[in-house]
């Protein structure tokens, strides 16, 4: 199998580009520059030529980027040109957030499949999907091909969420549940936790009061 060395930083600044490219498109903008790209995510322009360099050549010298191509051309290589069919576990407030969320439509996120193990749920409709219990989780993922499977249940219960969802056969979670998962080496995972970010600020504000300024590892 071929390596592609891709920073995952830059992935992450690919997302954050097409969503600007996406709010000029609306607004009509036809071409674009290195350095309005960078103003509107809040990086500089030679960052965002270095990113865009890791996948070919975009735009043209002296003219800039056709908003709508760069974008579609970002979104493939996120490979968001597809649907992605997702499965949630958890229908709590925070699943409810996500589900419901108008960004992962946009971005062609679709919930197919919906679980949770509460009795006032299952069987409720959100959106023409079905809440089933989590005890169903293995038959419809693979029934419902879901790739994708969030995880939105507290912490004693992400484990068994996890382990139900590899077994129908997704290929990668994000889980949102205060706890680390196991998962086979072939799975990818990612971990969400806000309050780490939160305790990353209050260390800066804490290190601002002492008198300090920011160490240089954390300057962006
Ligand atoms: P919640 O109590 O509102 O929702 C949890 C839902 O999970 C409930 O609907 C419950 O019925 C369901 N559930 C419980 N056990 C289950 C099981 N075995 N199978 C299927 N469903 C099950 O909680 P919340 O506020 O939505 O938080 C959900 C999770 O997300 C928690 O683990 C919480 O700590 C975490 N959380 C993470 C972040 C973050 O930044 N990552 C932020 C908020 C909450």
């Amino acid at each position: 199998m071929r390596t592609l060395k891709v920073p995952e930083a830059t992935i992450t600044r690919l997302s954050v580009y097409s969503r600007y490219l996406s709010k000029l498109k609306k607004q009509g903008k036809i071409t674009i520059s290195s350095t309005d790209i960078a103003v509107g995510a809040g990086v500089n322009p030679a960052q965002v030529r270095k990113d865009l360099s890791f996948f070919g050549e975009f735009g043209t010298r002296g003219v800039g980027y056709d908003v709508d191509q760069l974008n579609w051309d970002i979104l493939k290589i996120l490979s968001l040109d597809e649907e992605w069919t997702v499965a949630l576990v958890g229908f709590g407030h925070l699943g409810q957030a996500v589900t419901m969320h108008r960004v992962f439509k946009e971005r062609g996120f679709n919930f197919t499949s919906i679980f949770d193990n509460d009795p006032n749920k299952i069987g409720t409709m959100v959106e023409g999907v079905e809440i089933l219990p989590s005890e169903r989780i293995e038959e419809v993922i693979s029934k419902n091909k879901n790739r994708i499977g969030i995880i939105t249940v507290p912490a004693d219960a992400a484990q068994g969420a996890a382990d139900a969802l590899v077994k129908g056969g997704v290929q990668a979670i994000l889980n949102f549940a205060p706890i680390h998962l196991t998962v086979p080496q072939e799975i990818e995972l990612r971990e969400v936790d806000l309050a780490v970010n939160l305790e990353v600020l209050t260390f800066h504000l804490d290190i601002q009061r002492q008198g300090y300024s920011r160490p240089l590892s954390f300057i962006r």
